[in-house]
């Protein structure tokens, strides 16, 4: 028997995360009008955080039926994240789903409380909130030449983050703890800076997409894991250099942005140091 959702609970957790999909790295509205004017497009789902029934994914049997049931146990996500967190329970632990509830309905309430029109104090506020965006470039990520990443896994890990970071205001640390916190890019209040995170965004989960296409087509070649570093070769040239002219791009376009909003650009001196220090 699977214990599902009563429709009340599915709403509520809609409604609790502005009917967004809770998934910190996609944030898409699941909701919109239908061509009908009395009614609405639904592509959200109200997932479990463990399994509805034995078998499924994060599936954890201490909790009773009532539990499981409960708005608790759920989380709003698009389909395809839905489909997702489901395919991959390793990588989509229950941990990680709370966190991403938790970050999705922060997020809804800072734009609940956030309706005010802009003022001149918004961009003040704007302006800090681009220094906090380029906080979240200052990694290796964004420095090395992706032919000399110390671990391609640590790389798509900290292009996630900087997503996040800049779609909820969250930088953390390797270790999961938050570093700082600001407000996700729809705060900003000027729309043409808007649209230009909203850009630079769409490029990192590219890199993200190609990423994994090239994984999964042998482009890059992941070996076995050991003692906590893993060995990787990239095996056609014009994956290294498509990764590498997209940041230029990424980096290129914010640095405009610093630029008109007067702030330092970002500047990553090239020098040797110690990379993913937590790897080697
Ligand atoms: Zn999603």
């Amino acid at each position: 028997m699977r214990d599902e959702f009563d429709n009340q609970t599915k709403e509520v957790l809609a409604r609790r995360v502005g009917y967004r999909c809770s998934n910190p790295n996609c944030r898409k509205l699941t909701s919109g009008p239908q061509e009908d004017p009395t009614k609405a497009v639904n592509i959200g789902v109200a997932a479990h955080i463990t399994a509805a029934s034995q078998g499924g994914p994060r599936y954890d049997a201490r909790l009773s039926s009532e539990e499981r049931k409960s708005i608790d146990n759920g989380i709003w996500l698009c389909q395809n994240c839905a489909k997702l967190v489901d395919n991959d329970e390793q990588r989509y632990t229950a941990d990680l789903l709370l966190e991403w509830k938790k970050l999705s309905e922060q997020a809804a309430l800072l734009e609940v409380e956030n309706l005010s029109p802009p003022s001149e104090s918004s961009i003040v506020e704007d302006i800090e909130l681009l220094r906090f965006y380029s906080q979240c470039f200052d990694r290796p990520a964004f420095q090395d030449p992706f032919r000399r990443e110390g671990s391609m896994e640590a790389f798509d890990r900290a292009i996630a983050d900087t997503i996040t970071a800049i779609n909820t205001g969250a930088l953390r640390a390797r270790d999961g703890t938050i570093l700082a916190q600001a407000k996700g890019k729809s705060y900003l209040s000027n729309p043409e800076w808007r649209e230009k995170m909203d850009t630079i965004v769409d490029l990192l989960r590219a890199i993200r997409s190609r990423y994994l296409l090239a994984v999964q087509t042998g482009q890059i070649y992941l070996g076995p894991e050991h003692q906590g570093q893993q060995f990787y070769d990239i095996r056609d040239e014009q994956v290294a250099e498509w990764m590498d002219s997209t940041r230029a791009e990424i980096i290129q376009l914010f640095s405009d942005l610093c630029e008109e909003a007067g702030i330092p650009p970002l500047r990553f001196p090239r020098f040797f140091r110690r990379r993913w220090d937590h790897y080697w």
